[in-house]
């Protein structure tokens, strides 16, 4: 402890900085793909960065990552002009309000949370002429929590289905939060099974889809998610600290 600092800044380097929290991250990453015989780069790392400033994002963005979500797209939309600097490829993990879905489809690269048929639709419709396409992810809800967005299990083919046909749209997955356990332990079981949802959409064989993405894990059970198959893992506290 160096006496001579002064409060502001003693009390910020007794926080850990952006750069540790990753390197913790990065390390749990890496033990839990050692486990399973997997490969550091089969799991994307997104950092969510939703409540935290620009600033944050930017510092990040400093210690490496390049990959963030953000659930809320106003809020997403406010801190945009500060970092259009950086070559950030920007993921929505939130509900998407059908209004919003013009605004969305500017500000994401990916959307994680395609709930219902007609979001999918007003996504399509929103498509730039560039022609450019969006990959999705559908959120699957296998927790019965009416408080939760998200396909229910026996409903999430039908609507991969009907989001195969969209013709701006790539869909490349599934994606899900799951009830919160003390026990991280206990979130195993919806993992699997989204991947096993994921295998009947692929068994489909639908024309322009693969079922490759798994969005899974977050700060508190990515490990058990990347044991489970998940390919993104979605981490805010673990690498912003915690929200308030
Ligand atoms: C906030 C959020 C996360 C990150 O949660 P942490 O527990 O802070 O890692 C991941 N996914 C979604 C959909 C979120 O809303």
């Amino acid at each position: 402890m160096v006496e001579w600092q002064g409060f502001t800044e003693r009390s910020e380097s007794s926080m850990p900085s952006i750069t540790e929290n990753l390197a913790r991250v990065e390390e749990r990453i890496g033990a839990a793909c050692q486990r399973v015989g997997r490969r550091r780069e089969e799991v994307k790392l997104v950092a969510i960065s939703k409540t935290f400033p620009a600033e944050r994002i930017r510092e990040a963005y400093e210690a490496g990552l390049r990959d963030f979500g953000e659930n809320r797209v106003q809020e997403a939309e406010s801190k945009r002009p500060a970092l259009s600097d950086l070559a950030i490829t920007w993921h929505l993990v939130g509900h998407l309000q059908s209004n919003k879905a013009k605004l969305a489809r500017e500000l994401f690269q990916w959307i994680h949370s395609i709930d219902s048929e007609k979001i999918a639709q007003k996504l399509d419709h929103a498509a730039a002429a560039s022609g450019e396409k969006l990959p999705v992810l559908l959120e699957v809800n296998l927790g019965e929590e009416p408080s939760k967005f998200g396909a229910g299990g026996e409903d999430v083919v039908q609507l991969g289905e009907r989001v195969s046909r969209l013709e701006t749209l790539e869909l490349r997955g599934l994606m899900i939060v799951p009830p919160f356990f003390e026990d991280p332990e206990s979130a195993r079981p919806f993992f699997r099974r989204l991947r096993e949802l994921a295998r009947s959409i692929s068994d489909a064989k639908l024309p322009n889809v693969s079922m490759h993405h798994l969005s899974m894990g977050m700060t508190h059970d990515f490990e058990i998610a990347i044991e489970e198959g998940a390919t993104i893992v979605r981490v805010g506290t673990g690498i912003f600290g915690e929200r308030k």
